[in-house]
Parts: structure tokens; C-alpha cells; sequence
């Protein structure tokens, strides 16, 4: 793959040199303005596609009769756990929070 692209690129140099002499390098720089800005949207837009995805290795928690609640131990502050991206609790106010487990009726 690298190998075609560096013919590509060996090809596409003088090519772009003579067209941009010959008609202006506004031909030139459009269309690789162009491609620079497109591959970065495309890459942008995949970006938000695998955040959104849930299956992107982050497990959410299981739905059952418990739910764990974290509270900060400084401002009792509670957060309810939806998916956990990792074994450590948040940390709030600096401080790591305790977890609660509750059981839901
Ligand atoms: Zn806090």
C-alpha cells in the first residue's frame, strides 16, 4: 500500500508542476486543499461514530436489582455508575469516592 503511494506521489509531482505552470496552481491547490479537508472530516465524523458505540470495549454496568452509587466523601455528592471504563471509583473534590451498592425494587 505504501509502495503504491509513493508511485503515486513520484507520478503525481511533475504532473501537478506542469498543470500548475502551465493553467495556474490555483488548480493545484484546490483540489489537495480539497482532499486535506475531507480526509480530515471523514476522520472527525469516525471519531464520533466509535464514541458513540457502546460495544467499544467499555462494559456497561448490568442491569439487575443492585446499582452502584459513588458519594464523595467531602460534598455528598452522588453519582450513579453507567458504564465503567475503569476498575478504580472517580475521584471527586480530589478525593476518590466510596461506592454504594443499592438494590433497586
Ligand atoms: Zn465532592
Amino acid at each position: 500500500m505504501s509502495r503504491l503511494r509513493t508511485l503515486l506521489l513520484v507520478g503525481a509531482v511533475p504532473l501537478s508542476l506542469i498543470f500548475g505552470l502551465v493553467y495556474g496552481w490555483r488548480f493545484v491547490f484546490a483540489p489537495l486543499l480539497a482532499a486535506v479537508l475531507l480526509s480530515w472530516s471523514i476522520a472527525s465524523l469516525r471519531v464520533l461514530v466509535q464514541d458513540a458505540r457502546d460495544d467499544d470495549g467499555v462494559p456497561a454496568v448490568q442491569d439487575g436489582p443492585e446499582r452502584t452509587v459513588f458519594t464523595c466523601p467531602e460534598c455528598a455528592t452522588e453519582v450513579l455508575l453507567l458504564y465503567r471504563g475503569t476498575p478504580k471509583a472517580p475521584s471527586h473534590c480530589g478525593q476518590r469516592m466510596t461506592p454504594r451498592t443499592e438494590i433497586v425494587r
